[in-house]
């Protein structure tokens, strides 16, 4: 997640990449920000270790509070994915005005580094509710991709962080269906966009990339009579080490995972979105996934077409 504008982050990828000069400038104000670390603790995620440094300034929660919000986020990766997809990460909690979770980014470099604003006034109840943290952490799963197919680590974060939630019992399925209906429209094409690869609004990057994710997991599903879905798909391109530390070609990461479930659906769902605004009957989804929604509020039905689906998405599916 970036509250900040998509071309800040690319000019902060690009001095992360950078060899020399912008390299050496990167580590001394490394050592600067570790030297101005007023808490460090360390905790586990299946093997993994996580280092976690608290920068300078005012928290309303205490350090308990701050482990048990991290490692919850790392259980949930864990769970959805088999393991934590880097064996040492680093975690920067950085203070910050005001209230709430204020922004975070990740970095493959250093082998993975998390940096997370939390507001001084943010209460504990707002830790326990938050998905930032889960969305950060699911961007470790992934390769690092060219800069055209952000929209494909953005939405996967932003698909896959509600579902390891739910999965870790953290979350209740009707509120995602809830939350998928509300915002799922705000990925798709707008007047004069193109393909995902080529409209990088917020709206495209995050929602449009989003809206392939689930399109992919139901076709997925629904191929294979509900054994694999996009879950198996994302574990077998970690599995193959295409973890954020790594740079591959999207179509590498896609024929990955579409071995992984025994289908062409990535591949194919890609080569129907990529340069082509694809508007999806979001509507007929919903009624075939049996998720009505009316005022705000979301009933669950369970004899639609594909209801099955809908449950296997949240669920753990058989196998795993
Ligand atoms: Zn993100």
């Amino acid at each position: 997640m970036m509250l900040l504008p998509f071309h800040y982050r690319v000019i902060l990828v690009l001095i992360a990449a950078a060899p020399t000069a912008c390299g050496l400038l990167a580590l001394s104000r490394r050592g600067q920000e570790r030297d101005a670390a007023r808490m460090r603790f360390q905790l586990t995620a299946k093997g993994s270790q996580i280092d976690v440094e608290v920068g300078q300034g005012e928290l309303a929660v205490s350090q308990d509070e701050l482990n048990r919000w991290v490692q919850n986020a790392a259980d949930a990766i864990v769970g959805y994915y088999g393991r934590f997809p880097v064996p040492h990460l680093r975690l920067q909690i950085e203070p910050s005005g005001g209230n709430g979770i204020r922004g975070g980014k990740t970095f493959g470099r250093g082998g993975g580094l998390i940096i997370v604003h939390v507001g001084s006034q943010t209460p504990v109840s707002e830790l326990a509710s938050d998905w930032m943290m889960t969305h950060e952490m699911v961007h470790l799963t992934f390769p690092s991709m060219a800069d055209e197919h952000h929209w494909i680590e953005e939405g996967i974060a932003t698909y896959v962080e509600p579902i390891a939630r739910i999965q870790a019992g953290q979350m209740e399925a009707a509120e995602m269906w809830r939350d998928l209906v509300r915002d799922m429209p705000k990925g798709q094409p707008r007047s004069g966009d193109k393909g995902l690869d080529h409209t990088h609004t917020w709206g495209r990057t995050y929602w449009g990339g989003a809206l392939y994710c689930l399109r992919a997991d139901v076709e997925i599903r629904r191929q294979t009579q509900n054994a694999k879905g996009l879950q198996d798909a994302l574990r077998g391109i970690l599995d193959a080490e295409g973890d954020i530390r790594e740079d591959w070609e999207l179509r590498k990461a896609l024929e990955t995972g579409d071995r992984t479930t025994g289908t062409h659906v990535l591949t194919n769902l890609y080569e129907e979105m990529k340069d082509k605004p694809v508007e999806v009957d979001l509507d007929g989804l919903w009624k075939q996934l049996g998720v009505k929604a009316e005022n705000g509020r979301v009933t669950l039905l369970d004899d639609a077409p594909l209801a099955g689906v809908r449950q296997a998405i949240t669920g753990r599916s058989a196998g795993l």
